[in-house]
């Protein structure tokens, strides 16, 4: 049902809606702090994420982009880290599950649980306002994210009343799953090729980090998704840019980046199977000097 045209259609469009909201969590949609937060506290809480709870650790993770000891998402795995299942999955169907499960829940548990995040020592979520992701001055912002994730809950129930369960998951919540997934793709694809390496704190700095990021090609729906997809490079060294100057920003900075700016073309599908496949675990080059650096590898 998911793959239903018009579900995707939705999807795509509520993503694009979920890209204004992730841009005001930046300061770049408008000139004003205040509607920036609105903004984007309506349009995420109505796609079920929290609003400053979430663009707190996504500042973080803006700040600390690649560093394996401090980046907030996507921080893979050495290989001695390597859990059995891992093994186990290491095979089509495996990564078939491996893709489903990342795509449809994904989302859900880095929010819930902080699964693939930074290793903060003791339990830590997006909801808790006492968790360790956030600082003292964030606190009160986290538990006006939840008021806003239990106002459209409580909506959302309202409205099952009013037009049935199936009405609501097939107009509003399967959509709002779409959205999670085409995020994760999205994001995951940005930070996971094999070109891409992490690095330690010995090796690690901000322009280094930011540098080791690489734009995707989703076709006709780089305009859907308000171009985030094609000018991820430069939203990491450039964050307050609008998406409605992005791609012209991108297109000035390439001829100054050169060798540093990394896109790759390939059909998002195959690229999505062949990262599950290569980039599955990190190890530093041996032969290098620069231990602290690490590059992703097959099983
Ligand atoms: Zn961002």
């Amino acid at each position: 049902m998911i793959c239903h045209p018009f579900i995707v259609l939705c999807s795509s469009i509520l993503t694009g809606l979920w890209v204004i909201g992730h841009e005001c969590g930046h300061h770049a949609f408008s000139d004003y702090q205040l509607i920036d937060d609105v903004v984007g506290f309506v349009l995420h809480s109505a796609l079920y994420t929290p609003y400053f709870s979430w663009k707190y650790s996504h500042r973080s993770h803006h700040a600390n982009t690649n560093s394996l000891d401090n980046d907030e998402v996507y921080i893979p795995k050495r290989k001695s880290k390597i859990a059995i299942y891992s093994k186990l999955l290491n095979n089509p169907p495996g990564r078939v599950f491996t893709l489903v499960f990342r795509l449809t829940l994904g989302f859900p548990l880095y929010l819930l649980t902080n699964i693939s995040g930074k290793k903060y020592g003791r339990f830590a979520n997006h909801f808790d306002p006492l968790s360790p992701i956030f600082t003292e001055r964030e606190r009160i912002q986290v538990v006006i994210s939840d008021i806003g994730i239990l106002a459209v809950l409580y909506a959302t129930k309202l409205l099952v009343e009013a037009k049935g369960v199936a009405w609501v998951t097939s107009m509003y919540l399967i959509p709002v799953l779409g959205v999670h997934m085409f995020f994760v793709l999205i994001t995951y694809l940005h930070h996971t090729h094999l070109s891409l390496p992490h690095y330690d704190s010995t090796e690690w700095t901000w322009i280094r980090g930011a540098l080791s990021t690489i734009d995707r090609d989703f076709g006709f729906l780089n305009r859907v998704f308000h171009d985030i997809t094609h000018t991820h490079v430069l939203h990491h060294l450039i964050s307050y840019i609008p998406h409605y100057h992005a791609k012209e920003a991108r297109d000035a900075i390439k001829p100054v980046l050169g060798e540093f700016y990394k896109i790759d073309r390939t059909p998002i599908f195959k690229a999505m199977w062949r990262e599950a496949k290569e980039c599955i675990y990190i190890e530093p080059d041996e032969d290098s000097e620069h231990k602290g650096t690490y590059w992703y590898h097959k099983m």
